[in-house]
């Protein structure tokens, strides 16, 4: 018995091959058929006239890991067409939890984790293992599937804390225990962020240990990179030579080229890559398709600053002495520190996530706005509001340059990768304004890149949104349009696809994207979310 039958739309199935004409069949959640005029007595038929029907899409890089427990309907993915979300990035992944482990695990989650802390009950917040973690979001169901890494700041600081030094042996190894532990039951790999703390105080020494036990379970190796900016190249050298000792898959996370000083050098660096491929490197990247980046506030201050996390960061901000020292970093930024800041205005960073009832109307607002309202001087206003807030503020930096986001996404190895969570307009996130690549990644690379300004094609866009993805996490069964596999599928209309959202109004879905069905169940029908919740966490297939 087939449950659904797709007619007239035009398919494109992931592989990069050139789109054609069929229909598509699909039942017990599995594509069973894909034929020119399939006549099958299907209990529901989509005529999909107009449309594109493809892979569902694969969000490389997401950090939805608490945002799907609060908003399982994934409205800013799904509306989107994403299907399946890794998550666990840059180095923080919800779990293991060792009891030893949970203060140090707590300061380094404040930013992801205090605002669902506050709004889970207790018996939710209390799993050990990050498989414990998602036996308990997959029993209370979510729309999309979900692929999880272990970060490598998790396991750092459930066995070190905030320790800024190289591991003895046995920490070494309780590490790699812990990540066998979570690879063994089915995680897809390691992730590392190695700006924030305390995955920065790590040496290439301890990720290439890392490394190699997710080489033997044939995982990824997702990092976000020491330096994004200044540093790049630098950055880019250690991520390969991670994988060249390790042998381990290497994704790069969101690749970019910020800060004034790096702009124009998209090329030189996808050369590098090239190089790395032509040596036999298994490396690809993720992008998303902005020129500005969003992270916690805590990084724009100084590294001697931040490397103890948001409390000791006030810490050291309410003590005149050591606050002087900040800003004087700040005003004359010492030569090896990758400042953030580097040659960008205070008109360039909005700051987002005020919670305190008299904050909340500079949401939104940059520094500049923000410390005009205060009627302060720029580094004073942001030193204030870190502390009044406990260091719980994002900011969005407009920091990269167009050129080298189309550059990038030229390159036949990259992904995309939204960098984004489970948000809803409605929900409880949806009081401060987020980065619009929550809601609008994908779309805005079918609907900008593909439609206006023919950057790739659209052939190749799905491929970088779903057989590529597909193939580097090991997922047989997806990615694809053939029969026999998982039945994730998006109609999208390749004239109106596009992303709604933007900077000033962020909590707006994508457009042109009526159906969306995960695991064969319809996730969005009609360009209506179904309230269902097909979703599952992936096997790997090693
Ligand atoms: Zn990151």
């Amino acid at each position: 018995m087939t449950d659904l039958l797709i007619k007239n739309a035009r398919v494109i199935d992931g592989s990069g091959a050139p789109s054609f004409a069929a229909d598509i069949a699909v039942s017990a959640g599995i594509i069973t058929h894909v034929a020119a005029a399939i006549d099958l007595p299907g209990l529901e038929t989509i005529d999909g006239t107009g449309l594109v029907v493809s892979p569902g899409f694969i969000d490389m890089h997401t950090h939805s890991d608490f945002s799907l427990f609060l908003e399982p309907t994934a409205g800013s993915r799904v509306r989107q067409g994403i299907t399946t979300e890794v998550t666990g990035n840059c180095g923080g992944s919800p779990g293991p939890i060792l009891d030893s482990g949970s203060e140090p695990f707590m300061e380094y989650m404040s930013d992801l984790g205090v605002l669902y802390k506050r709004r889970l009950s207790p018996e939710d917040w209390n799993w050990k293992t990050l498989d414990d973690f998602y036996a308990r979001l997959a029993a209370k169901g979510t729309a999309v599937n979900l692929v999880p890494l272990v970060g490598h700041s998790t396991l750092r600081a459930n066995v070190m804390g905030y320790d800024s030094r190289i591991p003895d042996h046995d920490e070494m190894e309780r590490m790699k225990r812990l990540l066998t532990i979570e690879l063994e039951k089915g995680a897809f790999g390691l992730s590392s962020g190695l700006i924030y703390h305390p995955g920065a105080f790590a040496q290439i020494g301890e990720l290439t240990e890392l490394a190699r036990v997710v080489k033997d379970f044939n995982g990824i190796y997702a990092t976000h990179m020491r330096s994004e900016g200044k540093f790049l190249f630098e950055a880019v050298d250690e991520a390969l030579a991670i994988a060249r000792e390790s042998g381990v898959s290497l994704q790069i996370s969101h690749l970019k080229c910020e800060t004034p000083a790096m702009w124009g050098k998209g090329t030189l660096l996808l050369e590098k890559i090239h190089q790395a491929r032509r040596d036999g490197l298994l490396v690809n990247f993720d992008q998303y398709p902005y020129t500005a980046y969003h992270t916690g506030l805590l990084e724009i201050f100084p590294v001697w600053a931040k490397e103890g996390g948001s409390s000791k960061m006030i810490e050291i901000l309410n003590n005149s002495r050591t606050r002087e020292k900040v800003m004087a970093d700040m005003v004359t930024p010492p030569v090896d520190w990758d400042n953030p800041m580097e040659d960008l205005g205070w008109d360039r960073i909005q700051i987002m996530g005020y919670t305190r009832q008299e904050n909340l109307p500079l949401n939104g607002l940059t520094v500049a706005a923000m410390a005009k309202a205060r009627g302060l001087d720029p580094l004073e206003a942001v030193c204030q509001v870190f502390c009044e807030e406990n260091g719980a503020l994002a900011m969005v930096v407009f920091a990269m340059s167009e050129q080298d986001v189309v550059t990038i996404m030229q390159d036949p190895y990259g992904m995309i990768g939204s960098d984004g969570r489970s948000v809803t307009p409605s929900g409880p996130a949806s009081g401060s304004p987020v980065h619009p690549r929550y809601y609008g990644t994908f779309a805005r690379v079918l609907g900008k890149y593909v439609r206006e300004k023919k950057i790739i094609s659209l052939e190749q866009a799905v491929h970088k949104m779903t057989g590529m993805p597909a193939e580097k996490l090991g997922l047989k069964d997806r990615g694809l349009i053939r029969e026999g596999l998982a039945a994730d599928l998006v109609l999208f209309d390749p004239e109106t696809v596009r992303d709604v959202a933007t900077f000033e109004d962020s909590h707006r879905y994508a457009e042109g994207i009526p159906y969306v069905f995960v695991n064969g169940k319809a996730v969005i029908f009609n360009g209506k979310h179904t309230g269902d919740l097909p979703g599952k966490k992936l096997l790997r297939d090693a």
